[in-house]
């Protein structure tokens, strides 16, 4: 029986990574589970991919090579050339944390008018990348292990290999094995996640779990997903490793009868969703209204927002929570 492991927890844990509860840096789980295969990120593509591949008789062991899956390998995939990840990013010393209330912050309100210390960035235009049957070996499970600044490499290149259009497959040595993972999907178009949304979820738990109280869900139980991904890049958060930086949304229909399936659906509804997990609104604010944007963000967010094809102007503009009608 083919084991894959999928869900949030395995996507985050797809190389060495930092866990809090034991306060260490543990291996892939592909390794420690002993699975077959790892579905990473939003799993629809390769899920289908997968099981259709199974349903036509191809075993388990040849399925190595499907877009946001991990598998663990012997050596590199034939016919695939790899790159050292520290000729990509060289890891340098570890800085000392700063002080966040300090007021020795590089920040730009403290710059001196007319100082000549501060070096211009000139911002270049992308080479073009070879990507295609190029993956990046990053420093060992080992390595990381026992050395901070390469688990912060590893973890930069990670996060540098994010784009679908672009990212080169990534291979980390575990003892006499390799975690190797495929390069992200392409991410869905409006109409696909409509259709992904659009399924016949039973919207309470499993009946496995009884009467018990489960946190998560009561968290979750009136939130609506409206978006996917995220190019904020902030260092401390997992979207980016997880869905990618590519914006993807829903459209407004779609939320609308998902609003209505909660109302009609789901226990204890009081009129209130609690959520409308959307950060668009934040960073428009940020592109287009604070007087003192900086033009690379702007354009950054512009072109960003070139991926984003629905716009949801009704919910955008209210705060992340919204009542409606309880039935
Ligand atoms: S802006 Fe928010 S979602 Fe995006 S990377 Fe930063 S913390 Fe994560």
């Amino acid at each position: 029986m083919p084991v894959v492991l999928g869900g949030i927890e395995a996507s985050l844990r797809r190389i060495a990574h930092y866990d809090y509860w034991s306060d260490k840096v543990r291996r892939s789980v592909l390794v420690d589970a002993k699975a077959d295969l790892l579905i990473y990120g939003n799993g629809e593509r390769p899920l289908v991919e997968v099981a259709h591949r199974l349903a036509a008789g191809e075993p388990i062991s040849s399925i190595v090579d499907v877009r946001n899956t991990a598998v663990l390998r012997k050596t590199a995939q034939p016919g695939w050339t790899g790159v050292d990840s520290t000729r990509l990013d060289s890891p340098g010393r570890i800085e000392p944390i700063l002080n966040p209330y300090g007021e020795d912050l590089p920040c730009v309100a403290h710059t001196v008018k007319g100082s000549t210390s501060g070096k211009p960035i000139t911002v270049q235009a992308h080479k073009p990348k070879q990507w295609e049957k190029t993956y990046v070996l990053l420093p060992s499970f080992e390595k990381v292990n026992n050395d901070k600044v390469m688990y912060a490499h590893a973890s930069r290149i990670l996060h540098h290999e994010t784009n679908p259009g672009s990212a080169r497959a990534l291979m980390q040595k575990h003892g006499d094995r390799y975690v190797w993972i495929n390069p992200p999907a392409i991410p869905l178009q409006t109409d696909e996640m409509d259709a992904v949304y659009a399924l016949p979820y039973q919207r309470v738990p499993h009946p496995s779990y009884g009467t018990s109280r489960i946190p998560a869900y009561d968290m979750i139980r009136f939130s609506i997903n409206i978006m996917r991904g995220c190019f904020g890049g902030c260092a401390f958060c997992s979207i980016t490793e997880h869905e990618g930086r590519i914006i993807q949304s829903r459209s407004q229909k779609s939320i609308v009868q998902e609003i209505e399936a909660i109302r009609d659906k789901v226990p204890g509804f009081t009129g209130i969703i609690s959520d409308l997990a959307d950060l668009r609104p934040t960073f428009t604010c940020c592109a287009t209204s604070h007087p003192k944007r900086s033009k690379p963000v702007a354009a950054r967010l512009a072109s960003t927002q070139k991926f984003v094809r629905t716009w949801i102007p009704t919910m955008s503009r209210s705060s992340s929570s919204i009542a409606v009608p309880a039935p």
